[in-house]
């Protein structure tokens, strides 16, 4: 349980776009125009060739070696070589997966079915194929990391991150979804049976440690968490340097809970005066910090003569608490106040994790899995509002798409052969 996606084996896989399938086959005879339209391809989307370290590029290409795919009706498949570092390349066409017998146009209309959160049993019986069968392309895809993905788009690792715990079920037991979100992309979906510090820390160190080897300077600014210790603790041990921000609209919805056994419309009043509060605070442009210890202190003062001084003792006690997570907030203008995006996240996910129920087991392939569904959430676009209309997660966050087709980019972006 809890078993982190396999490291991917240096695969050279290169999925192209050959438009339709007779111009693949009429390729496939004619060397020096298969070579050429593979190069103009890897060109036109801006990529290029994965060679070895010692390799400084360059698109001296030579055909190499083919084999057939038997169980895909006997189709050749090129690979072809850098004639200097001799590193292997293997052409995937377009039409076909790799290591699947699944068409990608079966696998693209189940996988928005999944997306839109149908079942894996109710998708594959619309696509004529087996749960089991989508179950593995989903994990198939969550087998390459979301940061190799994400920085091929050309998106840059984010400065500021949010991170939550999604609570779920393994068949009766508790696990948790350790999650980091920038904006409207996905940049780690984890899984772990234990909610403690060092589990989470484990999680997160996978998003970590993949960011670190893309860029090996890289560091978390600033984190904005829900001031769950557990989360927080294992932030501060993998970004030591980043600012810890507590979500100020969970601040909000939890002061009620602070006020017990006062009247609902008293506890909403002063919901709505530290809402105030927070928007004032938000709004001024200097000595932001120095103003909320202020109107905190207003604020419990006000709840000592209006409601008993026994509960502005308590949510002084609260302030006390969490104060340095809102600080952390106002402090930094870039920092995220609220988890807002991240929520809606977690919803898309929540649907997908209660219509595949049937396949929660320990033994499952749940990291994999979860990652292939972050992916499907990060490239496939969604219209919700008109600025947005027909847009991805990674192009409204500024990524470049190789293509205009969600399902190419996914076959393509999970292609080890690029760079
Ligand atoms: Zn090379």
């Amino acid at each position: 349980m809890g078993n982190a996606a396999k490291a991917t084996r240096q695969n050279r896989t290169l999925t192209v776009d050959f438009h339709d399938e007779t111009t693949y086959f009429a390729l496939l005879d004619n060397t020096k125009a298969f070579v050429e339209f593979v190069l103009a391809f890897i060109l036109s989307i801006g990529f290029q060739l994965n060679h070895k370290s010692t390799c400084h590029g360059g698109s001296s290409l030579t055909r190499h070696s083919h084999y057939v795919r038997i169980r895909l009706g006997g189709l050749t498949i090129w690979r072809i070589q850098c004639t200097r570092c001799k590193a292997v390349f293997t052409v995937l066409p377009h039409f076909v997966l790799r290591y699947r017998q699944m068409r990608p146009e079966v696998a693209r209309d189940a996988l928005l079915a999944t997306h839109g959160g149908l079942s894996l049993e109710w998708c594959a019986t619309i696509c004529h194929i087996s749960p089991m069968a989508l179950y593995r392309v989903i994990c198939a895809f969550g087998h390459h990391s979301l940061v190799w993905v994400l920085t091929r788009c050309g998106l840059r690792l984010p400065a500021y991150i949010l991170a939550d715990e999604k609570h779920s079920r393994c068949l009766t037991t508790k696990v948790y979804l350790p999650t980091l979100v920038s904006g409207r992309v996905l940049w780690h979906l984890g899984y772990s049976d234990s909610k403690n510090a060092a589990a989470f820390t484990q999680s997160y160190g996978v998003f970590q440690q993949t960011a670190l080897e893309q860029e090996p300077s890289y560091r978390v600014k600033g984190a904005l968490t829900d001031g769950f210790d557990s989360t927080v603790s294992s932030l501060r041990t993998l970004f030591p340097g980043a600012r810890l921000g507590f979500c100020l609209r969970h601040a909000l919805n939890k002061l009620p809970s602070k006020l017990v056994g006062v009247s609902a419309s008293v506890r909403q009043g002063l919901r709505a005066k530290f809402h105030a509060l927070l928007h004032r605070c938000r709004q001024r442009t200097s000595l932001r910090v120095v103003a909320m210890g202020q109107c905190l202190r207003h604020l419990a003062n006000r709840i000592d003569t209006t409601v008993g001084e026994a509960h502005g003792e308590r949510v002084r006690h609260w302030f006390e608490d969490k104060k340095a997570g809102w600080y952390a907030v106002l402090a930094d203008p870039q920092m995220p106040a609220m988890s807002t995006v991240l929520d809606q996240a977690h919803n898309a996910i929540d649907r997908k994790l209660f219509a595949m129920k049937g396949f929660h087991h320990p033994g499952g392939s749940q990291a994999a899995f979860l990652t292939g569904l972050a992916h499907l959430y990060n490239l496939i676009p969604y219209q919700r509002r008109a600025l947005h209309a027909g847009k991805c997660g990674v192009a409204v966050e500024g990524g470049r798409l190789p293509t205009a087709d969600w399902m190419l980019n996914l076959q393509i972006l999970t292609s080890g052969g690029f760079r």
